[in-house]
């Protein structure tokens, strides 16, 4: 059985070495010393000055858009997870779909100002299977017309463009660090701010706006994470070179034995890297595509439409609207299986059967 993903598991005498100290300090959660330290070596592995480490991507979601004070409409992108569109909901405010760029597969920039009302407060856009939107051009909307930025860099871990981390654009940026993603804390998220004082609100918001034992600076919820995360997540960053080269080298042979196959991929953008945190095509059209699913399953080879349906039109609180490039994408787009234990007789087998499909 070859699934879409599989999570990354380091050898468990190492992540068990840090349970001894957590037995021994008797500290599980609230900012343990692990905690602590998963956010230390992140800020240094990321080239970053603030981070904070909270319970999950959505959770850090959330927390931007009540950091920020967004309220009414926030300009946002049909193709993506469900979780963008929803925390914008969560929050008492009013998603507004912009139809993505059909190259990128992230929002159009160019249809962002037609989109704007006086009731805009934010723009929440995602670097779409880790590649960046265009940041300078949405910037530049942004302080035209007085908006905040969210970036929603879930798939985007370690991808960095014109020279720096792609988590320093935008008001805040987030990221997930759920087990599914390329680098991972089992369950985990983080909220990236250059602002400083934004970044101490955040901290509040995290811990139920806690300003010592008995006072409160903010309003605030429970978006901390655990000791036996931040090991997990501690344990992972030994291993991220080892998980990168290996999703890049499965990426390439993906690159090299599909050149026969008509399908497109994602135009990334021209001035960042790549982390391999998806391999997605687009094929041909709908019928292709489960063509394509139906007959890898019969070898128990499992890709994933992700992401299909457009969130334009398949949630019951957003009222729904048509968005053509998504809509055409989103019937045609899968992932293919990418994860560090995946063989290259895999991978050739896989592109084998789909070269087959296709030619049938
Ligand atoms: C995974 C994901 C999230 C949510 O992150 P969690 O850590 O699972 O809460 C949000 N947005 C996108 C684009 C994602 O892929």
């Amino acid at each position: 059985m070859i699934p879409v993903t599989k999570p990354f598991l380091p050898p468990q005498g190492e992540y068990e070495k840090y349970l001894d100290g957590i037995w021994h300090r008797q500290w599980l959660t609230n900012m343990g010393p692990l905690a602590s330290d998963l956010e230390l070596k992140l800020k240094d592995h990321l080239k970053l000055k603030h981070l904070l480490f909270v319970t999950n991507g959505t959770v850090a979601l959330q927390m931007a858009i009540k950091a920020l004070d967004l309220k009414g409409e926030i300009i946002t992108t049909p193709f993506s997870f469900v979780a963008t569109t929803s925390s914008i909901v969560w929050e008492g405010c009013t998603p507004i779909f912009v139809d993505i760029d059909q190259d990128s597969l992230n929002i159009d920039a160019s249809k962002i100002e037609a989109a704007i009302t006086e009731k805009t407060s934010a723009i929440l856009a995602t670097h779409v299977y880790g590649n960046p939107c265009e940041v300078d051009k949405i910037e530049a909307i942004a302080s035209k017309h007085n908006l905040k930025v969210i970036y929603d860099g879930a798939h985007a871990f370690g991808v960095e463009i014109n020279g720096k981390s792609i988590f320093e654009y935008g008001d805040i940026s987030i990221c997930s660090l759920h087990a599914t993603k390329l680098y991972h804390a089992i369950e985990g998220g983080l909220v990236i701010t250059k602002d400083a004082k934004l970044l101490k609100k955040l901290a509040y918001m995290r811990n139920f706006g806690f300003d010592g034992p008995e006072a409160f600076a903010e309003l605030g919820f429970n978006g901390k994470n655990s000791e036996f995360h931040a090991a997990m997540g501690l344990v992972n960053l030994k291993h991220i070179n080892t998980i990168h080269y290996s999703r890049k080298a499965i990426s390439e042979r993906y690159d090299e034995k599909l050149k026969g196959f008509h399908a497109i991929k994602p135009v990334w953008n021209s001035k960042s890297s790549k982390n391999y945190a998806y391999y997605p095509v687009v094929v041909e059209s709908e019928e292709l595509l489960h063509k394509c699913i139906d007959n890898l399953k019969t070898y128990e080879i499992f890709v994933r439409r992700y992401f299909y349906p457009s969130l334009a039109n398949v949630l019951p609180y957003v009222e729904a609207v048509e968005m053509n490039i998504t809509e055409d994408i989103a019937k045609r787009v899968m992932c293919l299986p990418l994860f560090s234990e995946l063989t290259m007789e895999e991978v050739d087998l896989i592109c084998r059967l789909l070269l087959r499909i296709q030619n049938n």
